[in-house]
């Protein structure tokens, strides 16, 4: 997208004008020619930006409104931003410029006029004899591919939401990638890609585009724009190096001196280009945070990791994030801040996950290893924050005793006396909730009118209030701190530390609303569900442990992603492999908030089910029930993947529900099988599945993370079981919440809530299991409710039409599985 520019008459109205105000700020209007240029320039007010949208009555929509920083300094401020977004409403652009109008900053453009593409000229760039033919030597001619992309390209033109279901192996990157490429160039607008995960992001960036790219020609920009905390600052490394010391314990001393290293060398200063896992608390005192950013006044500012990140993505066509920045911007844009560039269209890829990302990004949450942490960052044996600004004082006070002494009060006497009680609160008071966990024998406790009229709730309650006031004190005390900073700021070596008590001040202050949202809830605002939680979990030394946590979420996100999607769009596209149920948009329209009218459409996937895939249901295994019994059906599920291993000759992904599953059948099957069997949980995901991919005749059990985003093509998986229908466990709290405000409604909460989502669910595992044209292999179902129950028939109903199913007894499937792969070699 080419940049505007100033015509050379502008510039020099422009400067004149600014020194006739004598350098101070000047706002101006001015309009966009086609060739995009900035021409025609007028005076609207001078020195008050806060008459720029009372001004801009007197200029035509579409013009562009410029200023000038003073400060030579063209990075947006929080207010230019607010104004920018308001301006863009009424149809208007808003840029900066220095004083001498050597350098324009476009904040936003005014919005154009739309310039459609063409449907059929999209659909002949995938065709046979297109460019991406051309270029591409294992191009493969896909008709759901072209359909998907001249159903995108249609949707940009007339503008709204689509929901578009692309099928395993329609090439749906290719196909929302293309119109888009096309979309920004004609229209010279920023188009914006979200996905659900990192790896996925990094494909789109450093393989898809370019490809798309070259097969198209010309020049765009793509940015890849990761979350804040994923990139290093400098200044905070810095900073970091220089009191390691007094700041971290002796043994994290050598990952600074590494990152220190890395950051002379890395190339875009973020998590996933570190050669190394840093310890959490190392990690926490270099990452990039905006409570901690000096910004413009950083003297690092220029080589900033972040900074230079978020200046490409104001300067790029194509900018490509992860769902949850996508939800802490259109948070953020509330209050007139702006974490992502403004784009008109967006496609959001692996939209099947939304409810839950947004589920998680909206919840307020504190645990007890995190809390600890972060008092253990404040002081820890002499260490930490707190010592750290107490030495520094000393030095930089120079002479004045006053403000030394005050400083040095607050910290000894409130602060540094109010972390241990602090710290001692929330041992007892997540110790409290770890036993009750314990006597119910249940991971969850659900923080509902039953637990609050329970006999367990009062030392809960008593537990957690002592903790909000031990954090009350800490939050009171921190923030006098940071006011006592403040006055002393104007020394910049100040800045430094008034910044990490902020960003201390923020995230306890944080956490002491999460206990108040999770405990001692307030009766009005949206509902939300309470939980406690166990969980194990590694911890900061590798080692297993528990850790405890309250949670507080929304009941409802749809309307939130209602908002996230159409709030200052022309075009939406959600996208998944996997957004329909028996062939209805129905669940996920409402669920993600999808406004009527939307457009939907399924592109199936091109794999010929019949012949390269067979389903197998088992009629007499045991039927899952949760009760003690269940051990039979684990022994049988053990028993079933055995038998498919040896017929497959490995090869095999078996999907769980739960750990405790999972557990039982690995240990089963470690006792029998020669070749190696990977276990979730046992190495990291990408590890076991590379090994997978290496061994060839391996088994592989996962959980959660394994029903998605697992692409194994070819010979090294020939089998996927599915171990138990993937419903959502009733009694998670934000499952019972939910089905609960459906009954509330009169509805049926199994049809219309656990059904739906199963559904989904057993799709995104079903669909590991072809990835490619040649692959072929069986799918088992060690469940008989697909079969024996009629709710069976929506799940079957969902999919792919052409797979066969096989129903009945075990040892009769057990030969036609062995004749499958007999056939098969
Ligand atoms: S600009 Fe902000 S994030 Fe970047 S190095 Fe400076 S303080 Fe850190």
């Amino acid at each position: 997208m080419r940049e505007l520019a100033l015509a050379p008459e502008t510039a020099a109205f422009l400067r004149r004008e600014i020194r006739h105000a004598r350098g101070r700020e000047v706002l101006f209007v001015a309009r966009v020619t086609s060739d995009r240029r900035v021409v025609d320039p007028q005076v609207l007010a001078r020195g008050d930006r806060g008459k720029v949208l009372a001004a801009t009555r007197f200029a035509p929509p579409g013009s562009l409104v410029v200023h000038n920083h003073p400060s030579g300094v063209l990075e947006p401020s929080e207010a230019d931003l607010a104004i920018a977004h308001a301006l863009h409403e009424e149809g208007y652009g808003f840029a900066i410029i220095d004083n001498d109008a050597t350098e324009l900053y476009v904040v936003v453009e005014p919005p154009r006029p739309v310039v459609p593409i063409d449907p059929d000229e999209v659909e002949a760039l995938l065709a046979p004899g297109g460019p991406l033919a051309a270029r591409h030597p294992a191009y493969e001619d896909r008709p759901g591919q072209r359909a998907y992309a001249r159903r995108i390209a249609e949707v940009l033109n007339t503008g709204g939401v689509a929901l578009l279901e692309a099928g395993t192996g329609t090439g749906k990157t290719f196909g929302y990638l293309v119109p888009l490429v096309q979309w920004a160039r004609a229209n010279s607008q920023r188009v914006l890609v979200a996905t659900h995960t990192i790896p996925l992001q990094e494909q789109l960036v450093q393989k898809d585009i370019p490809a798309v790219l070259g097969a198209l020609g010309g020049e765009l920009r793509a940015v890849l724009l990761k979350g804040r905390r994923n990139y290093v600052s400098l200044r905070r490394l810095e900073q970091a190096a220089a009191q390691a010391l007094s700041l971290l314990p002796d043994e994290h001393q050598a990952q600074i001196t590494a990152l220190l290293d890395w950051s002379r060398r890395t190339g875009d200063g973020t998590l996933s280009d570190l050669p190394f896992q840093p310890h959490p608390d190392v990690w926490d005192e270099v990452a990039s945070d905006t409570d901690l950013c000096l910004r413009s006044r950083c003297p690092h500012f220029q080589r900033c990791f972040y900074q230079r990140a978020r200046r490409l993505a104001f300067a790029a066509d194509v900018v490509v994030v992860n769902h949850a920045l996508l939800l802490s911007h259109f948070a953020l844009q509330k209050d007139g801040g702006q974490v992502i560039p403004d784009a008109p269209v967006l496609v959001l890829d692996e939209a099947h996950n939304l409810e839950y990302v947004a589920t998680e990004h909206l919840a307020e949450a504190v645990s007890r290893a995190g809390l600890l942490r972060r008092l253990r960052r404040l002081e820890h044996r002499n260490r930490g924050l707190l010592p750290t600004l107490q030495r520094s004082v000393d030095r930089l006070a120079a002479g004045n005793d006053l403000f030394a002494t005050a400083v040095h009060r607050l910290v000894s006497d409130r602060l540094r006396p109010a972390l241990a009680p602090a710290g001692e609160a929330a041992g007892r008071l997540f110790g409290a909730i770890e036993d009750l966990l314990a006597q119910r024998h249940q991971p969850l406790l659900p923080l509902d009118d039953a637990f609050f009229a329970s006999r367990d709730h009062a030392f809960i309650e008593e537990a957690g209030r002592t903790l909000r006031e031990a954090l009350g004190r800490l939050v009171t005390g921190l923030r006098e701190l940071e006011r006592h900073l403040e006055v002393a700021e104007a020394d910049d070596a100040w800045a430094g530390l008034r910044l990490e008590v902020r960003g201390a001040l923020h995230r306890l202050a944080a956490m002491h609303r999460a206990l108040l949202a999770a405990l001692d809830p307030a009766e009005d605002g949206p509902p939300r569900v309470r939980w406690a939680e166990l969980r194990r979990e590694r911890g900061e030394d590798d080692r297993p442990r528990t850790n405890v946590l309250l949670v507080a979420a929304p009941v409802a996100v749809a309307e939130a992603l209602h908002d996230l999607v159409t709030s200052g769009r022309r075009a939406a596209v959600l996208t998944s492999a996997t957004l329909t149920v028996a062939g209805r948009f129905d669940f996920l329209r409402e669920r993600l908030g999808v406004p009527g009218g939307a457009v939907t459409d399924v592109f199936p996937s091109p794999f010929d089910f019949a012949r390269q895939a067979c389903l197998f249901v088992p009629t007499d295994l045991p039927v899952p029930t949760g009760g003690e019994e269940d051990e039979h059906r684990i022994a049988a599920v053990a028993d079933a993947v055995l038998d498919v291993t040896e017929a497959s000759r490995g090869g095999v992904f078996v999907l769980f529900t739960s750990y405790r599953d999972l557990r039982a059948v690995a240990a089963r099957l470690r006792t029998v099988l020669p070749g190696p069997v990977l276990v979730q949980g046992e190495a990291p995901r990408s590890r076991l599945l590379a090994e997978f991919r290496r061994s060839g005749d391996a088994v592989l059990l996962g959980t959660a993370s394994f029903w998605e985003g697992v692409d194994v093509p070819g010979e090294a998986l020939r089998a996927l079981v599915i171990a138990r229908l993937p419903f959502r466990v009733p009694s998670d709290p934000v499952v019972a919440a939910r089905t609960a405000a459906l009954e509330a409604e009169g509805r049926d909460a199994f049809r219309d809530y656990l059904l739906p989502y199963a559904a989904l669910r057993l799709r995104q595992g079903v669909g590991r299991l072809v990835r490619t044209r040649t692959d072929r292999g069986v799918l088992v179902v060690l469940d008989p409710r697909l079969v024996t129950r009629s709710y069976g028939a929506t799940l079957l109903a969902s999919l792919p039409p052409d797979l066969p199913v096989r129903r009945g007894p075990w040892e009769s499937l057990r030969r036609e599985i062995s004749a499958f792969y007999a056939c098969v070699s």
